[in-house]
């Protein structure tokens, strides 16, 4: 005979950003989620928050020193409404396909400062990055050649930056994607020879802005980034010594995590602020025409997200209690732990009852209505108990959601996206 499950019971949450009213209400852009659910008029659904969206970025800039350019990176949430609110607040959008430029150029982004990188960027998206007049990061000496084919017939400059793959690593970080063979960047020790090249295709209209490194994501250890922000450095530092003309742009990555597991707080600015400061007065000296940038996508969105679905069935199963929401894995695949997570863990979630007050709580599990046990978003969490027509919440979920999920498995309905 089989013993019944014991829940686990996960009592404790990352920090969450949303507010309540004092009624206990879960607070979206100041409006009752209850009120925007209607108004949505369907779930499940994506709110992302302007007030935080902005919050976060004056915050950012008020850590950090003068002068330092924020970029946003769009892979992270490519929603067109965000993209241009996130434009009018950060000095420069970094795109990673030339379906993102289009929509960072539709969004009303600087051409100046918007910069394109990844790898195996296609001709055709090569010549739609000069047309367009934007630095591209190149990851090869492949895409030097395409650019200067593409500068010649259309009589523009070819903006260029040379993305790195460094020597080393950038430690505890969510997604490694430098140091050692990566298929990012061009490889520290093959980059004098391509700097020549660079110099010799000058007069074919190739223009050498600078150098793009980026060593990870997610990291939460501020003294991690620091030391990858100093070796890039030093690393850009060496580099200039053969190229071709003074460095512009300098952008030195990003990688700033947020708490998603329990027992995670947020990243501490200061010790990262002190680093920018001092690179800064060194910048003044070694590279006077440069700037130093940072590109962040998942630290300027992921906590101003949630995602909403609303509970269909209670099933209790030996014991555990399961609430089947009509939103899973196929909308938020990286929530169900799918997403480059190497142990499954719970992002913050709750259950929002509707029409009655709660006040019974009970560890539940909330799963998708896919047939397959990944489609989990909260694995036997205390929650208030939920009935069949409650939401079910999971916040974090402005970053890596909708456009990082399978979409077509199973063939449910998509999920509508809204800006409040
Ligand atoms: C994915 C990516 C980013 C954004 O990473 P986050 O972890 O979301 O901040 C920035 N730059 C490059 C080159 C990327 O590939």
């Amino acid at each position: 005979m089989s013993e019944p499950i014991a829940p686990k019971r996960a009592l404790e949450h990352a920090p969450v950003l949303f507010p309540r009213n004092a009624h206990g209400e879960l607070l979206v852009g100041g409006q009752r989620l209850s009120v925007l659910a209607e108004r949505v008029g369907q779930t499940p659904f994506y709110a992302y928050d302007r007030s935080l969206l902005k919050a976060r970025v004056a915050d950012l800039r008020a850590a950090l020193p003068q002068g330092i350019e924020l970029h946003y990176a769009m892979k992270a949430n490519p929603m067109p409404a965000l993209v241009q609110w996130m434009a009018g607040l950060v000095d420069g959008i970094d795109v990673a396909s030339a379906g993102e430029l289009q929509v960072a150029l539709n969004a009303g982004a600087d051409p100046h400062e918007i910069s394109f990188a990844g790898p195996g960027k296609r001709d055709i998206e090569l010549g739609q990055a000069v047309a367009a007049g934007v630095l591209v990061n190149v990851e090869s000496a492949r895409e030097l050649s395409t650019l200067a084919r593409a500068s010649q017939r259309l009589g523009l400059p070819a903006r260029v930056a040379l993305r790195v793959n460094p020597d080393f690593e950038l430690k505890g970080s969510g997604m490694r994607m430098s140091g050692g063979p990566k298929q990012f960047g061009i490889d520290a020790e093959a980059l004098p020879e391509v700097l020549a090249e660079v110099g010799r295709l000058s007069g074919d209209g190739v223009s050498f802005e600078g150098f793009h490194l980026f060593a990870g994501s997610q990291n939460l250890k501020a003294e991690a980034i620091c030391e990858a922000q100093q070796k890039s450095y030093e690393l850009a530092l060496r580099l200039a010594e053969a190229a071709p003309s003074p460095v512009k742009f300098l952008n030195l990555g990003g990688g700033f995590g947020i708490p998603y597991f329990p027992g995670e707080s947020r990243l501490d600015l200061a010790p990262i602020a002190d680093n920018l400061a001092t690179l800064q007065q060194r910048v003044k000296a070694d590279l006077p025409s440069a700037k130093l940038v940072i590109e962040l996508g998942r630290y300027f969105v992921g906590e101003a997200g949630i995602y909403v679905s609303r509970i269909v069935d209670r099933k209790v199963s030996r014991g555990q209690v399961f609430l089947v929401a009509d939103g899973g894995l196929h909308h938020h695949l990286s929530a169900s732990g799918n997403f480059g997570q190497v142990l499954r863990k719970n992002y913050p979630a709750s259950v929002e009852p509707q029409g009655r007050r709660e006040t019974a709580t009970e560890a539940a599990s909330v799963v998708g209505p896919l047939c397959t046990p990944l489609d989990l978003l909260a694995d036997r969490m205390d929650m208030a108990r939920g009935e069949i027509g409650d939401l079910a919440v999971v916040y974090q979920s402005g970053a890596y959601g909708r456009s990082a999920s399978p979409a077509g498995f199973l063939g449910h309905p998509d999920v509508v996206e809204v800006l409040v």
